[in-house]
């Protein structure tokens, strides 16, 4: 079994509702979760926009090829795009993006991983570093911990109320 972490995504919609719909899905179609990080509030990056993204962190144990993970990862992708609420956006409304499958390094036309933003980005940082500070990037050959403390991006990220 492989230790794999995704980045879900998202600022259209029932946020809650798709994150919820999303974990199911991937625990159905992708394999089990292990961890997850709250789910944190934050500024979108790289553009000006009022709604707020949400990310969160999952840590799954899968034995499918990376390959796959990403064609079931992409399928739910489209399967929640179409779900009724959300038909009259035409983007998608979660992203879930691969950032390591074990430590495996790849890099493919369609396929890089590590993720190649990670460092760059404390939305995703601040949930990785939640569930898995000890974890070394294969190519930074750095904790997840030691990338966020080096990161400086400014945007800000706060997790979710359990309540919202
Ligand atoms: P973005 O995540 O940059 O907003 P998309 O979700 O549309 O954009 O992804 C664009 C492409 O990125 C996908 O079709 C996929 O083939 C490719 N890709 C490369 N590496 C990864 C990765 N680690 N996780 C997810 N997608 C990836
Ligand atoms: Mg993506």
């Amino acid at each position: 079994m492989i230790k794999l972490y995704l980045l879900l995504g998202g600022n259209l919609g029932d946020k809650r509702q798709v994150f919820l719909e999303a974990t199911a899905l991937l625990e159905e179609q992708v394999g089990r979760i292990t961890q997850q990080s709250h789910i944190y509030e934050t500024e979108p990056w790289g553009f000006e926009s009022t709604d707020m993204f949400w990310n969160q962190v999952l840590e799954l144990s899968v034995s499918i090829s990376p390959e796959e993970v990403l064609e079931r990862t992409q399928q739910i992708e489209q399967q929640l795009g179409r779900t009724r609420k959300a038909q009259q956006y035409d983007s998608r409304i979660i992203d879930i993006d691969i950032l390591f499958y074990g430590d495996q390094i790849i890099s493919t036309e369609n396929l890089t991983i590590p993720h190649p933003r990670i460092q760059e980005r404390k939305f995703v940082l601040v949930p990785l570093n939640e569930i898995a500070p000890e974890l070394t990037h294969p190519v930074l050959q750095k904790s997840v911990g030691q990338l966020l403390l080096d990161c400086t991006d400014q945007l800000r990220v706060e997790k979710v109320d359990s309540e919202q």
